[in-house]
């Protein structure tokens, strides 16, 4: 094994979690691995996830600065109409929120392959219902965290080898081979492109390799185009691994300052009213596999790690969080 140990880095920051995690033995285990947390709001359409999500991120944050810091997110539009009282109604939320200490803001992949207009049209990322919001968000300087599509795997047939083919098989409603009223996946990573280009000053994370996991060469060929973004690697580590060590460390290399660590752990139930069994599996759980992530990227090549430089490390499992959100 390498170098520098995990709680080394200090803290390491998970760029992208669900993590409610509101007991003692939570900040422990925070505490232990020298750990803070980016939660993420997912914003679905029944509009649920202030309650659910919003509120109890926004009071950990509140609560732990040091170990919790949040990421909002807003309602999808319902109208590709203009529609000034939508507009005023998500900037006024989301005023709210930065106020309230969140650093960020999430788009969800329901914003182009679930809400739809009067006619049954899907809203792209890029329609101009939203364009007002987008540059409320570059003119303010917020991060926007953009899930915008699905693994590839999602529009290939369930015997394609995929680390996805699981998740498809158990959630059909989200898989789209052979689904012609569906965009493409091509069509979601253009219209994200677009709102790239047509907003330079925004800075965008783009979650789960930029759901451009099936190519690291897609990926590049977006950081090459946009300095606008950067990627997290977060619920996509089997994908990074599958293109071999070579590949992905000169990858991580070439884009050391543009890849952001993140797990994508999802755990909402408030884990103060979980049983301490229950939450004492889960952490052993947590803390195992940061630890083998962990070890991939910095283990040595007999320990099939790829033996990143230091500086490397500190920047993906750190320094690139915290430039990619101001406050972090
Ligand atoms: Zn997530």
């Amino acid at each position: 094994m390498g170098k520098l140990h995990f709680q080394e880095l200090g803290p390491v920051i998970d760029a992208h979690i669900h993590f409610a995690g509101d007991h003692a033995q939570s900040l422990e285990l925070l505490d232990e691995l020298d750990l803070k947390l980016l939660n993420v709001t997912v914003a679905d359409l029944a509009g649920t996830w202030r309650e659910r999500e919003a509120e109890p991120y926004r009071e950990l944050a509140q609560r732990w600065p040091h170990r919790y810091a949040w990421c909002t997110s807003f309602d999808p539009p319902a109208t590709t109409d203009e529609d000034p009282e939508y507009t005023r109604r998500v900037i006024e939320g989301l005023e709210d929120d930065f106020r309230g200490g969140a650093i960020a803001c999430k788009i969800w992949k329901n914003v182009g392959m679930e809400a739809t207009d009067a006619n049954g049209r899907h809203i792209m990322v890029d329609d101009p219902v939203l364009e007002p919001i987008l540059s409320y968000l570059e003119d303010g300087n917020h991060t926007l965290l953009t899930h915008i599509g699905e693994p590839l795997a999602c529009w290939q047939p369930l015997d394609h080898p995929s680390p996805h083919r699981e998740y498809y098989r158990n959630n059909p409603q989200w898989h789209m081979y052979g689904r012609t009223d569906m965009p493409s996946h091509e069509q979601l990573m253009a219209a994200r492109d677009r709102v790239l280009a047509r907003h330079p000053k925004l800075r965008m994370v783009g979650a789960h390799l930029g759901s451009l996991e099936y190519d690291l060469g897609e990926v590049a060929s977006r950081l090459d185009a946009y300095e606008n973004f950067a990627v997290d690697i977060s619920a996509r580590f089997a994908d990074l691994v599958s293109h071999g060590s070579e590949r992905v460390r000169d990858f991580l290399l070439t884009y050391s300052d543009r890849i952001l660590f993140g797990t994508d752990f999802v755990e909402r139930e408030p884990h103060s009213e979980m049983p301490g069994a229950k939450r004492e599996q889960l952490y052993e759980r947590i803390r195992n596999d940061y630890f083998a992530q962990y070890a991939y990227f910095a283990g040595d090549e007999v320990h099939r790690g790829l033996d990143l430089p230091e500086d490397v490390l500190r920047r993906l499992f750190r320094e690139n969080a915290r430039s990619w959100y101001p406050g972090l």
